[in-house]
């Protein structure tokens, strides 16, 4: 029980690593506020963490829209009475070099990835300041570091997030909240069989090649993320402030042949 009773708000937990470290998080005995765009994904993982004994509710809101999420974290603080942890997972990816990328999809990929770790952050943060304690987890990616094929507007938000972090820690830090960032490499989710689907001719041969790319020779699985969330989320992170944490199969320190 690594988490227990920690009040725990989770964005984009309908699907792929939210969802997984939604589960794992109520397992280790932390109440899961699931928040996701649709409700039919939001309301499934609920329904799976109580089935597997947990405590959770939906708490619904767009990550882009400020009603919607001011309206979600005073329906999360109504219930809980708190929050204890912020993990900013909800994400949308991003494909084509940037002369490729369109006005609207460019803004659409900043809105989701950079806005929506901006909005619920602003939200959230009075009621953990004046607890003086609280965790957030921002979700960047290993893209953060390193050049990928085609995919500018999605680099440029999770470099954002990554700066944005180590920011916010600066601030947060005399309210004894810590801010920490996830650096996945490529994960078995939704997101990426789409993402595979739309930049590929060939979805296997890619997968093989992304396999190549990671010095394990596999893709990682969502529970290996939400591994590493649920150490950010506990105390036994506590000496862990601004910083970035990479679960990418040695995709950013390694180097194939
Ligand atoms: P996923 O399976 O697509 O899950 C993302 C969830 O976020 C979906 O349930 C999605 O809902 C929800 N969402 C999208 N827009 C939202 C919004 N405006 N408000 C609230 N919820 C919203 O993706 P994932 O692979 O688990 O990715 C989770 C995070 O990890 C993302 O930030 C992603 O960039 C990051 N990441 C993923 C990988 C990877 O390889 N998978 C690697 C590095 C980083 P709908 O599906 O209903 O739209």
């Amino acid at each position: 029980m690594r988490l227990q009773g920690k009040k725990t708000l989770i964005t984009g937990a309908g699907s792929g690593i939210g969802k997984s470290s939604a589960l794992l998080f109520a397992k280790e005995g932390a109440v899961i506020a699931v928040n996701d765009i649709s409700e039919e994904h939001g309301q499934q993982t609920v329904a799976e963490i109580k089935e597997a004994g947990g405590e959770a509710f939906f708490a619904g809101a767009d990550v882009t829209d400020p009603d919607s999420v001011a309206a979600m974290v005073s329906k999360v603080i109504g219930e809980l009475g708190a929050i204890d942890v912020l993990f900013n997972n909800a994400g949308i990816s991003g494909v084509g070099a940037l002369h490729e990328v369109e006005p609207d999809v460019w803004d659409k990929v900043m809105n989701v990835n950079i806005r929506g770790v901006y909005l619920p952050s602003k939200y959230v943060l009075p009621h953990m300041m004046e607890r003086r304690s609280g965790s957030i987890i921002n979700m960047s990616s290993c893209i953060a570091e390193i050049g990928l094929a085609r995919r500018a507007s999605y680099a440029a938000t999770k470099g954002a997030v990554l700066a944005l972090t180590k920011s916010m820690q600066v601030d947060y830090a005399p309210y004894n909240i810590r801010v920490n960032a996830l650096l996945p490499g490529t994960i078995l989710t939704p997101f990426v069989e789409n993402y595979l689907r739309t930049s590929y001719e060939d979805p296997e041969a890619g997968i093989e090649g992304i396999k190549k790319r990671q010095l394990s020779g596999d893709l990682g699985r969502p529970e290996d993320v939400a591994k590493a969330a649920l150490f950010l989320a506990s105390d036994e992170s506590s000496f862990m402030m601004g910083s970035p944490l990479y679960i990418d199969g040695g995709v950013v320190f390694g180097k194939n042949a």
